[in-house]
């Protein structure tokens, strides 16, 4: 505490400052400076913190404070940090150790928090539901398109098949707490800074159970639960897509003092695939063809997700040209209608000619007119050329 500043100018406020004047202060310096509502920059807070709740514990004090003013703030830190007598652990420890011994009597941080904001730490002792558990299943867009039953393996707490989660063996009592009298909570009063204050508690005896066990279950050692791994089976339904999110009732954690189970949520994610794409209930493909189907038309074979189907191709067909065959795309969820698969055609070059195709092209050329007279011959030097800087 070699570089503690005056109490005084840590709450700012003058020598004279009335006691309500010092909780003010207090107050508003306990808010502005707690590390929770100092994420950015948390340790700096906290030392703020502990400096202004270390003035604080002294100022408020009528007979610290006549100590504190007669002694001078050197003179009585350094009494305080040797004596014992005073307030003892501050800033050890590091955060929240602070309090125990001297004082401060159990004054923790959550309480001041709570004061601040309101409340918000849950100190109900009834039936709690257990905790959701979440499932992340990767599917094939083949799955996803005929929907299917799929088995997996979940490690989760579940409740004791040996004591059926009352955490006492069979056949042994359960007592009643003596100290809350089955309620699982205490009351306790506190002199806190802001005056008298009445604390509901968790029961330390019982942890809020409201009853004891003498003779603990030997498979769970008391607490009422096992870990399991257990396997669940879920129908995930035609036309599932990625973000679908299936309910399993009842698979979640077990509850506490005889809350309902959680639930199990299986959140579905469809693999991309290679042959389709997928947009909704749309499907969307690509197929290669030849310069002479485009330019003559025909029927090629195109391959769906379950099937092939004939798609004709008309004459003059351009690269790019996007085809619909209706129904081939996939099943809308929970209803019997279906999508769409679109089909774009490509037209290829050949990268590969064989003599006669190409004195057939070049045929062609010259009767469009173009001159492409300078490839004719076998494979000439000029061919070799052209090759090596493609
Ligand atoms: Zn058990
Ligand atoms: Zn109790």
């Amino acid at each position: 505490m070699a570089d503690s500043r005056d109490y005084y100018d840590v709450l700012g406020v003058n020598k004279s400052a009335s006691d309500d004047e010092i909780k003010k202060a207090y107050r508003r310096l306990a808010r502005k400076y707690h590390p929770d509502l100092n994420k950015d920059n948390p340790k700096a807070a906290e030392e703020k913190f502990k400096e202004v709740n270390e003035a604080y514990h002294v100022l408020s004090d009528a007979d610290k404070r006549a100590q504190y003013d007669q002694l001078g703030h050197d003179a009585f830190t350094q009494a305080a940090s040797g004596g014992g007598a005073g307030y003892g652990g501050f800033g050890q420890g590091g955060f929240g150790g602070f309090g125990g011994q001297g004082g401060f009597g159990g004054f923790d941080m959550g309480d001041i928090f709570d004061m601040f904001t309101g409340g918000g730490r849950r100190r109900s002792n009834g039936p709690e539901q257990g905790a959701d558990l979440r499932y992340d299943m990767e599917i094939t867009l083949r799955e996803a398109a005929t929907g299917i039953k799929k088995k997996f393996t979940v490690p989760k707490n579940d409740t004791c098949t040996h004591c059926h989660g009352t955490g006492a063996e069979p056949g042994s009592s359960v007592e009643t707490c003596p100290d809350c009298h089955g309620t699982g909570q205490q009351r306790v009063v506190r002199n806190g800074p802001f005056g008298q204050m009445v604390n509901i508690i968790t029961c330390q005896h019982c942890q809020g159970s409201g009853k004891i066990i003498r003779n603990k279950c030997s498979e769970c050692r008391g607490t009422g639960t096992i870990r399991v791994k257990k396997t669940i089976e879920v129908n995930i339904p035609a036309g599932a897509d990625t973000g679908v999110r299936m309910r399993v009732s009842g698979e979640g954690e077990p509850g506490k003092r005889g809350g309902p189970k959680g639930d199990l949520y299986v959140y579905i994610y469809v693999k991309d695939d290679p042959d389709f794409e997928r947009d909704g209930d749309d499907l969307y493909k690509s197929v290669d063809i030849t310069f002479p189907v485009a330019a003559l038309g025909s029927t090629i074979k195109v391959k769906t997700l379950d099937k092939e189907v004939e798609l004709k191709i008309p004459a003059g067909t351009q690269s790019g040209t996007r085809f619909r065959i209706i129904g081939e795309g996939m099943p809308h969820l929970q209803s019997s209608r279906k999508g769409n698969l679109y089909v774009e055609v490509k037209v290829t070059v050949p990268k590969r000619l064989k003599e006669e195709q190409k004195e057939a092209l070049l045929n062609y050329a010259h009767l469009m007119g173009e001159d492409c007279a300078q490839y004719k011959g076998k494979s000439s030097w000029l061919d070799k050329i052209i090759d090596k800087f493609k």
